[in-house]
């Protein structure tokens, strides 16, 4: 149903007519119960967020 999140794996810009790959380091990243979400700012202006499950330990 949600189209917006990808797989962290193969992250590349959301934006039309781009396929760049996203920045290493994310713009933004929030928590959320599903996991942390990485917001990725593109030189061509589109945004895109990720979402990384919990499956790594943070601490
Ligand atoms: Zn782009």
């Amino acid at each position: 149903m949600i189209e917006e999140l990808r797989n962290e794996t193969t992250a590349t810009c959301d934006g039309e007519n781009c396929e760049r790959r996203l920045a290493e380091e994310p713009t933004l990243t929030f928590r959320t119960e599903g996991g942390e979400r990485r917001a990725y700012e593109c030189r061509c202006g589109a945004v895109t967020v990720t979402v990384a499950r919990d499956s790594e330990s943070t601490r």
